[in-house]
C-alpha cells in the first residue's frame, strides 16, 4: 500500500459475528457480506493483506485488502467475459499477455484458445498466486498449461520491455486503491498500446457503472485519443460490487469488437457457463443512463 494510506486493511477485522462484509470506500454506505464457515490463510503479503475463507454459500472467498477478488460460485462470470471478448474478437491471436490475475482464472480461460501459442502473466505479488494455488484449484489449474510463462513483476516495467509484442492484453486488476491504481491511469493503457502488435486488442476491468461513472468516464476519453476504438461491456456477477462489472476494450488499427470474429467450438461452448457468441454483441449494450454519460 502507498505511504499516504491512513492505516493498512485487516480483512480479519471484517469479520463480526462470523460474517464478512465488504466496506469499500468506492461504495460508501453499501456493504455486500458473505457467511464465514472457516479462515483458510489470513497473511499480509509485500503488497497487501489477503485473506482466503470458506464461506457458506459461494465456496471459497479470496479478498485483498478487505474486497472480494473471486468467489468460487461466480468467476466463471467475469473470468470467461474478460478473456473471451477480446480473444474471440480477433481473428487469430497468438501471443497473449494478463496482467494481474493472480487467481489464474483468466489464464484457464486463455487456454481455451488453441491457436494461441505463448500466454505470458505478470502478477506484482507471488503469494496471491501461491495462495491461489492451494485455495482455488479450481482456477489456478490455469497455471499448469504449457503455454504459460509466469513474471512476478509490475505489468507496467514489464510492457516497457516488451513493445509490439501481444495480440491481446488482459489487464485483471483489482479495484483503483492501493497498488491496482496505476491499472486505471492513462500512462498505463499508453503502456499497454505500445506492447500491442497492430491490430491488437486490449481489455481491462472497466469497474462498475452504478459506482464510478466518474471514474470510467474520464479514462475512456483519455484512451479514445490514442486508440482506434474504445468500447465498454460489462457482466452480472453476484459477488461484485453492485452485482456488475464493466469491462473496456480498446484496439490498435482495427475496428469494434462488438461483434465475436470465432465462435467457441462445440466442445467449448459446452465447457462454458457465461459466455456465448450471442452474449457477445449483448455485452455491449448499455443502459441508456450508463450511455449516455460514458459516450455522449
Ligand atoms: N478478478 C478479480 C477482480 O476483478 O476483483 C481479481 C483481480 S486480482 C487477481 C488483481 C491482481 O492484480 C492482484 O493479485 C494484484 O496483486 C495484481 N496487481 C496489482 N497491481 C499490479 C501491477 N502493477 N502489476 C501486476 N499485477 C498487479
Amino acid at each position: 500500500t502507498e505511504e499516504s494510506d491512513p492505516a493498512p486493511i485487516k480483512c480479519a477485522d471484517l469479520i463480526v459475528d462470523g460474517w464478512f462484509h465488504e466496506r469499500g470506500t468506492l461504495w460508501p454506505g453499501q456493504a455486500f457480506s458473505l457467511k464465514v464457515e472457516e479462515i483458510l490463510y489470513n497473511q499480509r503479503s509485500e503488497y497487501q493483506d489477503i485473506l482466503v475463507f470458506k464461506s457458506e454459500s459461494f465456496g471459497n472467498v479470496l479478498v485483498l485488502d478487505g474486497i472480494i477478488q473471486v468467489t468460487e460460485r461466480d468467476e466463471f462470470a467475469y473470468q470467461e467475459m474478460i478473456a473471451h471478448l477480446p480473444l474471440y474478437a480477433h481473428a487469430d491471436p497468438k501471443k497473449v499477455l494478463v496482467i494481474g490475475g493472480g487467481d489464474g482464472g483468466v489464464l484457464r480461460e486463455v487456454a481455451r484458445h488453441p491457436g494461441v501459442e505463448e500466454i505470458s502473466i505478470c502478477e506484482i505479488d507471488k503469494d496471491v498466486i501461491e495462495v491461489s494455488k492451494k485455495y482455488l484449484p479450481g482456477l489456478a489449474k490455469g497455471y499448469d498449461d504449457p503455454r504459460v510463462t509466469v513474471h512476478i513483476r509490475d505489468g507496467s516495467k514489464f510492457m516497457e520491455e516488451n513493445q509490439e509484442s501481444f495480440d491481446v492484453i488482459i489487464t485483471d486488476s483489482s479495484d483503483p486503491i492501493g497498488p491496482n491504481s496505476v491499472l486505471f491511469e492513462t500512462p498505463f493503457y499508453s503502456s499497454m498500446y505500445s506492447s500491442l502488435r497492430k491490430g491488437g486488442i486490449v481489455c481491462t476491468q472497466g469497474e462498475c457503472v452504478w459506482l464510478l461513472l466518474d471514474v470510467i468516464k474520464p479514462l475512456v476519453n483519455s484512451i479514445k485519443e490514442k486508440y482506434s476504438s474504445v468500447e465498454f461491456a460489462y457482466t452480472c456477477i453476484p459477488s461484485y460490487p453492485s452485482g456488475q462489472i464493466g469491462l473496456i476494450l480498446a484496439t490498435k488499427d482495427r475496428g469494434s469488437c462488438k461483434t465475436a470474429a470465432r465462435k467457441p467450438d462445440e466442445e467449448t461452448q459446452k465447457a462454458l457457463q457465461y459466455y456465448s457468441a450471442d452474449m457477445h454483441s449483448a455485452s455491449f449494450v448499455l443502459p441508456a443512463f450508463a450511455q449516455r454519460a460514458i459516450f455522449e
